[in-house]
């Protein structure tokens, strides 16, 4: 039996038993590959005998028609807190609220959830998932750099409220897909290629899909650490880029007149730019978690 559908969602097969997979672009408006893998794949699952059921979705749609990241609000940041979700009066409600309650039951229910994302400033591609056999399991085909996992002790609250631990939560496997620079297209069929090769690995769909691009085992990394600006004057000793390495004691940052160094071998994960006192001036991640 089909599924009752949020607004701005399709669904494929829900005939036959099987997995219940969604898979989502556009949760950020400002991040056109997962859009156009959205729309691909409205195309391509036509043709396809679907095992249990494909939804496919536009995460904000709003906010992609307007070509903006949010309209009122970061959608993906409503998914930690289900009841506060639920008790707001309506009219006092921001558009992404409204948008996240829509999405919320459909996302309690899925088997597998794939969020397409892309990042403000050039990076690799690299997953946002828990890292255990499922959920690796389900990205096995995929040739990605780099899996990156909250530490057991890691509970920030921003890691906590997007739309993949909603799904974890109840039981399915959430994986957020970050392809890379949002101003560069060039790799959308590398993309594609990884969102069928996940499809086959549910069992819903592309059963005998084979990718051109050659599988390889990505690196684990957990992230352990936010650390944040205490004064003013923070400033990193150079332009981190994403999965910056950092040996054990070396000094990473200026913060007023402390130096700031890593008590042991580190990654930069999301490094800010115009970093505030008080503020994320970036995450630390290592391979070990612990
Ligand atoms: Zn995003």
């Amino acid at each position: 039996m089909k599924t009752i559908l949020p607004p701005y969602a399709d669904s494929f097969g829900g005939v036959t038993p099987g997995p219940m997979v969604l898979v989502v672009g556009g949760t950020h408006g400002d991040e056109p590959m997962g859009v156009q893998v959205i729309h691909a794949l409205k195309e391509e699952l036509k043709n396809q005998a679907v095992v249990g059921e494909i939804i496919v979705m536009i995460g904000n749609p709003e906010a992609v028609e307007k070509k903006v990241r949010f309209v009122d609000s970061d959608l993906n940041r409503f998914f930690g807190n289900e009841a506060a979700l639920k008790n707001k009066p309506l009219q006092a409600r921001l558009k992404e609220e409204v948008r996240a309650r829509e999405i919320m039951p459909l996302l309690k229910k899925v088997d597998y959830l794939l969020d397409i994302h892309s990042t403000l400033k050039p990076s690799i591609p690299f997953l946002y998932m828990e890292n255990t056999k499922k959920h690796r399991k389900a990205v096995e085909e995929w040739s990605v750099p780099y899996i990156i996992s909250p530490d057991y002790n890691f509970t920030n609250q921003a890691f906590r409220s997007c739309m993949d631990n909603i799904v974890d939560a109840h039981g399915g496997v959430g994986i957020t897909y970050e392809t890379g620079w949002n101003q560069d297209n060039s790799h959308f069929e590398s993309v594609l290629s990884n969102v069928k090769a996940f499809l086959k690995q549910t069992g819903a769909a592309f059963h005998d899909f084979k990718s051109n691009e050659l599988p390889s085992a990505p690196q684990s990394l957990f992230i352990y650490k936010e650390l944040i600006a205490q004064t003013k004057k923070f400033v990193f000793e150079k332009d981190f880029n994403n999965f910056a390495f950092v040996s054990k004691g070396e000094v990473i940052a200026r913060d007023g007149t402390q130096c700031v160094s890593v008590d042991q071998d580190s990654y930069f994960i999301f490094p800010k730019m115009n970093i505030k006192q008080g503020k994320t001036a970036t995450y630390l991640a290592r391979t070990i978690n612990n």
